[in-house]
């Protein structure tokens, strides 16, 4: 494999799309001796084929805000593979959503889903449009719109779209509408839909709850856990909340939120009423995490900072791509960090993930650690066909089992001479494995 030629040809094919090809370098570097070694995936010419996404499609969203004035947004899906099941992935509604941003996570969920062991391709969509300050009004509107295009390229055997940023359980309620209506059907085209109404319980804990999860399999591969660690969390959404509950539950202490304003640091702990009070912090539709510090006087707000100045034995990123930078990587290492779970998409640049390979700490990739959530999905869409709901408990159990199976096949492909387990090159191989095999299976289409 000329790995060289190919990112170049990638570039020149993907110009201004530095996430995807940082993604895609990143995942080519680490399967570049399986191909090497399995002349069956040259001769099919997979590497070209996978890094194509199967489609793209780009829309126009106009809606009217409440003053009565008509905006213009765009939407996106990018359909990358469906080799191995139907795509799968979430919407985001962000004003950073680019066309290549999108591919990076479409591209990025390939991989994390065929990891999950379920039948799931791999997709991603949005829009550039911004739910903050927007009113519940203005939310239905836009997301009628958007889905009022997008209808025509999904199904619950086609394109399953979930969460993911600036799209809770309320934009899917109202995407999820809009389809039913245009298309006339009650089916589970969707995932992280409301209790009432097909979804399934413990789906929007699941991300979190699978990123601690997946650190509690990685300690435990040094006879560690997570009892008694004091614990970084980046962000205030939802997969911070999941794993601030999980790591507390597991009898840890986690000690930073934060937002695009700064830190909060709380020497006492994020537990208890003060996780409920995250949820307050996040439905007022806001962007700053210091009004924590007045209800908690202890807790200390740092201005334009990030949380991995903090000393702490376990980091969780989970908040968007490239937030933790290589200062940050080396700010962690010496203060001491054992172990860094990535709760988002590709927080860690790729300088800081080279800095904790480098220092052989515990580093799980977000397509291994946070894919508890689309798992979840998985279990929701099964329940949909099967039309049952499980318990909490069965659905967590599921969820907790996958997370060990991800954590076993990382190991598996991952394991070093030394015995030092490269979860990244793990989760990539193991992702790449399944899904090149089934597209030799079904011939070139
Ligand atoms: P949310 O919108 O619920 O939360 C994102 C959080 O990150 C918000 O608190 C947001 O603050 C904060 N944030 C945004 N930009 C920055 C920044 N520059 N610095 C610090 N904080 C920032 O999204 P999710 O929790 O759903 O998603 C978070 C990450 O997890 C994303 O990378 C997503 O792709 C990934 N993920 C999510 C899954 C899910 O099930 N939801 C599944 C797998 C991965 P603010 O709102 O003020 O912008």
């Amino acid at each position: 494999m000329n790995l060289e030629k190919i990112m170049a040809d990638l570039e020149k094919k993907n110009p201004g799309q530095p996430e995807f090809l940082q993604a895609v370098k990143e995942v080519l570097e680490t399967i570049e001796d399986v191909v090497t070694e399995n002349p069956k995936y040259e001769a099919a010419n997979i590497i070209e084929r996978i890094i194509e996404p199967d489609r793209v499609i780009k829309f126009k969203v106009q809606w009217m805000d409440d003053k009565g004035n008509v905006q213009v947004n765009r939407g996106y899906r990018v359909q990358f593979n469906n080799a191995i099941g139907p795509y799968k992935g979430g919407c985001r509604f962000h004003p950073s959503v680019t066309e290549g941003g999108l591919k990076f996570l479409g591209f990025e969920q390939i991989f994390k889903n065929s990891l999950t062991t379920l039948p799931m391709g791999g997709a991603k969509g949005g829009s550039d449009f911004d739910p903050k300050g927007k009113s519940n009004a203005e939310i239905m509107r836009f997301c009628q719109s958007f889905m009022a295009e997008l209808y025509k390229y999904i199904g619950p055997d086609t394109d399953i779209p979930a969460g993911d940023i600036g799209v809770g359980g309320r934009e899917i309620g109202y995407m999820f509408g809009m389809y039913k209506k245009l298309v006339g059907e009650h089916t589970g085209v969707f995932t992280g839909k409301g209790r009432g109404w097909g979804g399934s319980l413990i789906r929007p804990e699941a991300t979190g709850f699978g990123n601690v999860y997946f650190a509690e399999e990685m300690l435990k591969t040094r006879g560690d856990s997570m009892k008694g660690k004091i614990v970084t969390v980046s962000g205030f959404g939802n997969v911070s909340w999941g794993s601030i509950i999980k790591a507390t539950q597991l009898g840890a202490r986690v000690v930073t939120i934060s937002g695009p304003d700064g830190y909060v640091y709380d020497p006492d702990g994020i537990n208890g009423e003060k996780i409920d009070y995250l949820l307050e912090l996040r439905a007022s539709n806001q962007d700053i995490v210091k009004p924590y510090t007045y209800e908690f006087p202890n807790a200390q707000f740092f201005e334009g900072k990030r949380p991995w100045e903090v000393k702490c034995d376990v980091a969780l990123p989970c908040a968007i791509q490239n937030e933790l930078n290589a200062q940050d990587a080396q700010n962690l290492i010496n203060n001491g960090v054992i172990c860094v779970s990535e709760g988002a998409n590709m927080p860690c640049t790729p300088e800081a993930m080279e800095i904790f390979l480098k220092a052989k700490i515990l580093y799980a990739p977000g397509k291994a650690s946070n894919a508890g959530g689309v798992a979840t999905s998985g279990l929701e869409q099964t329940q949909n066909a099967m039309k049952l709901n499980w318990t909490a408990e069965e659905v967590e159990d599921k969820l907790h089992q996958i997370m060990i199976n991800i954590h076993e096949a990382c190991v598996k492909y991952g394991k070093d001479e030394d015995g030092y387990v490269n979860y990244v090159k793990g989760s990539n191989v193991a992702g790449f494995i399944k899904v090149a095999d089934a597209m030799i299976d079904q011939g070139v289409i």
